[in-house]
């Protein structure tokens, strides 16, 4: 299959109202070019600096994600191109992300991301420090990042009652936040393999490379 038909192919299964993240980590430029030309326009990298290399290369009108774990002294390298960083984790890495925002006068918008999985590799908060950092006053101070929304990744497991079962409470988590936070509308959530399930529990966002790109080594 060629990543133009993977692409059309996904896209097919998807209410047009969710969002197409195309990963593209560890890919080469040319397979990008591929699914640019295909029409999409949104591609999601785990490392900063590939990333980078890649928003170089590419052409202006793509909006890169940071989906990874980022490192706060990274953070400066994609400050003034990234549109979305989906993996924040922390209030000392949102502090450094804003700090970056101010240096080039932008509010970079972010997903704070939660730990839903069983697996305890997986980042982020959970439920009652989300809450938490949401109430810090610091947080509050901070004028240039933007909260849109959460983000989430479910056990890597076949087991899809487990599965659901975390995206469920991944999504109620998210409408609860919500109530307080107007800028919230973005519930990143899903995979190649879990992103009909993800959908089906209310995501917004999938993030999807393997079945575009094909496997990764
Ligand atoms: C790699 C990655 C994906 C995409 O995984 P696939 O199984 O290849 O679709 C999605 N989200 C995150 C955070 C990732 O690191």
């Amino acid at each position: 299959m060629s990543i133009k038909k993977n692409l059309i192919s996904i896209l097919e299964t998807m209410p047009k109202e969710v969002t197409l993240v195309a990963v593209s980590k560890t890919k080469p430029v040319t397979d990008l070019q591929k699914a640019y030309d295909a029409g999409q326009r949104i591609f999601g990298e785990n490392k900063v600096q590939e990333m980078t290399e890649k928003w170089e290369k590419m052409p202006k009108d793509i909006e890169w994600h940071m989906i990874g774990h980022v490192q706060r002294n990274k953070v400066k390298y994609m400050a003034e191109y990234v549109s979305l960083i989906h993996g924040v984790d922390s209030l000392k890495l949102l502090k450094e992300i804003n700090k970056q925002g101010k240096k080039c006068d932008r509010k970079i918008p972010c997903l704070l991301q939660v730990h839903i999985a069983e697996e305890d590799t997986k980042f982020g908060f959970d439920a009652e420090e989300l809450l938490a950092v949401l109430d810090n006053p610091e947080f509050s101070k901070l004028t240039n990042v933007t909260i849109k929304g959460l983000m989430g990744m479910a056990t890597f497991t076949d087991n899809m009652t487990q599965v659901k079962r975390e995206f469920k409470s991944l999504k109620s988590l998210f409408e609860s936040v919500r109530e307080q936070s107007k800028e919230m509308e973005i519930l990143s959530m899903g995979m190649s393999g879990d992103y009909l399930i993800a959908i089906e529990e209310g995501s917004t966002m999938v993030r999807i490379g393997s079945s575009i790109f094909g496997e990764r080594n």
